[in-house]
């Protein structure tokens, strides 16, 4: 049981969490001046210390070098006692086990960090081995360069080791790398011991700023946990290292590991700056989303426009003349990347609503392949009696390559530019004479595509047979036919937040629900996670999922994935919007 650590913020693999000592430390962290190590027991057997609630306490421990066969590290590995007062213990990537500890240290940590897949099999592993709610502390490798890549591949304690050592050797070290002190003609740094000439900087001065730019860098990567933006900063930093930029193109290999830990949702936007981006667990997830979830209900010609720069789209300049143009007789889908293709109906959930891009009007070959698969895939799921592309020259690569793979002809409308009065007018006369299709109709098609895009393939249908809508776009609110409430859009989100009428649908329907079991309690605002008993493990952080003990039924946003609520004994697992008692 992990009674001293606790996670606050989650990003990815990624967390900022609370090491509880009778000093509190935030983690990501330097663990040198609050861990103990009772020390080897290669040499002599050792006294189980006493335990502080001020340090963790690592319990003696035998280390082994990496490599060492599985066999010997068993029959060598020391008991491991409860002590009442933090503590670590030390393991392997073969001995990684739940042994109720709150710090799980890493030996041999030196051999896998600068090799990218040795370090990112060895922290998965790790990770997947160890409790959610414990830490794992990496000793002797943190640099300010590759400690927010540590930190994204789930490390919450570093220490100053390797800092201090390549100071001694006058290397002085920055978030993009390291050069020799003796060739720096400035210090390009700020804090104390950069605050005089760089030629009258000595190892000592070294020694200290290395460790002051190792603290700056950790407290900038907790700043970007807490914001959701790890990633985004990751994908320029870590290019800085050719280690880092193949660890973490790795760790997207191990899509399994950072899907679960990654939320549906966010507030915070998503930048998309290179390639890199369209392999992130976001935009993979919306792509399977879209092309197997999502399906078109509308009975009109499809329109591909292009994306905009301002979000979500329809509050857009330019799409506001497609939609002059178009009048509600063309079904509405943009092309964009990184996400692919983006209905109408899903502008506003994420990250169709929340993603910045480079606009160069030039796609990369790996853009452009990516698009036109989701595209490819999207309409061999949907069909449409006619297909319009009101494109710019830049998007037509695209669109040629899936009316060649499918056997489509699309009407192109487009004369110089999307927006100009030739290409609206064009695009106006090519739907004339097609009917518009209702308001009604469309805030149906709305709720029912995010319905279905949300929790599963017909979830639409099934939790909105009857349906009365309320209030107006984007705030709808799904009745049943009696009045009663089912579901509201949460406009900043594009989710649907249940009811409980709304959630019992879900119970009943055959869509599939995410569910935890509770102990005997009535939650009131929120459940936390010692009170969870079991809990699907396919449920992420920002899902809905329904709470059902003896006592109540309550359904809330997942503050935590499955497996860790399951897991953890410490932090909320979710806030409850309803509760009803039993
Ligand atoms: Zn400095």
């Amino acid at each position: 049981m992990t009674e001293y650590f606790e996670v606050h913020h989650r990003d990815g693999a990624a967390r900022v969490g609370e090491l509880r000592l009778s000093e509190p430390v935030r983690t990501p962290a330097l663990a040198d001046d609050v861990v103990d190590d009772a020390g080897s027991q290669w040499p002599e057997r050792r006294e189980l210390p006493e335990g502080d609630p001020s340090r963790v306490t690592i319990l003696p421990h035998r280390g082994f070098p990496s490599g060492t066969p599985e066999e010997v590290q068993e029959a060598f590995a020391p008991e491991y006692p409860e002590l009442d007062a933090p503590s670590g213990v030390v393991v392997s990537r073969e001995t990684a086990t739940d042994f109720g500890s709150d710090v799980y240290v890493l030996s041999g940590a030196q051999g896998i960090v600068g090799h990218a897949e040795a370090f990112v099999e060895a922290i998965v592993a790790v990770r997947e081995a160890i409790p959610a709610d414990s830490a794992l502390y990496l000793p002797g490798v943190a640099t300010p360069a590759n400690v927010a890549t540590l930190a994204y591949a789930g490390v919450d304690l570093v220490d100053t080791d390797r800092a201090v050592i390549r100071g001694t050797q006058g290397k002085y070290l920055t978030g993009d790398g390291e050069a020799f002190l003796e060739d720096l003609a400035e210090l390009p740094c700020s804090c104390p011991a950069c605050q005089q000439p760089a030629e009258q900087a000595d190892r000592e001065d070294c020694i200290e700023h290395n460790v002051n730019a190792l603290q700056a860098e950790l407290a900038r990567v907790r700043e970007r946990i807490r914001a959701g933006r790890l990633r985004d900063y990751l994908e320029g930093q870590a290019r800085h290292e050719q280690w880092l930029t193949a660890t973490f193109r790795r760790l997207d290999q191990q899509y399994a590991y950072l899907e679960q830990r990654t939320p549906i949702v966010r507030r915070a936007e998503l930048t998309a700056a290179s390639d890199d981006t369209l392999r992130r667990v976001e935009i993979q997830r919306f792509a399977e989303r879209v092309t197997g979830r999502y399906r078109n209900r509308f009975d009109a010609p499809l329109v591909l426009v292009p994306c905009s720069a301002r979000k979500p789209y329809s509050e857009s300049r330019s799409h506001g003349r497609f939609h002059d143009a178009i009048q509600f007789r063309g079904h509405t889908v943009s092309m964009t990347s990184p996400i692919g293709v983006v209905p109408q109906e899903l502008e506003l959930t994420y990250p169709a609503q929340h993603y910045d891009s480079v606009v160069t009007g030039r796609w990369s070959a790996t853009e452009i392949e990516f698009v036109a698969d989701v595209l490819e895939a999207y309409l061999e799921r949907n069909d449409y009696p006619r297909h319009i592309a009101h494109l710019p020259e830049d998007y037509l690569p695209i669109v040629e390559r899936v009316e060649d793979r499918l056997g489509i002809d699309f009407e192109y409308t487009v004369a110089e530019h999307p927006t100009d009065a030739d290409s609206l007018s064009n695009l106006a006369s090519t739907l004339s004479g097609e009917p518009k299709y209702r308001k009604r109709e469309r805030q149906h098609n709305t709720l029912r595509a995010i319905a279905d895009y949300q929790f599963g393939e017909g979830a639409g249908d099934e939790l909105f047979e009857d349906l009365h809508i309320e209030s107006r776009y984007p705030k709808l609110r799904a009745h049943d036919a009696d009045g009663e409430q089912l579901a509201a859009l949460v406009p900043n989100y594009g989710t649907l937040s249940l009811t409980l009428a709304g959630a019992k649908r879900w119970l009943d329907s055959d869509v599939p629900t995410k569910r935890a079991a509770i102990d005997d309690f009535v939650p009131r605002g929120s459940v936390l996670a010692p009170g969870v008993v079991d809990a699907d493990e396919d449920i992420r952080v920002g899902d809905e999922v329904v709470f059902e003990g003896p006592s109540a039924v309550s359904v809330g946003r997942a503050e935590m994935s499955g497996p860790e609520m399951a897991e953890s004994t410490r932090g909320i697992a979710s806030e409850v919007r309803h509760t009803e008692t039993r």
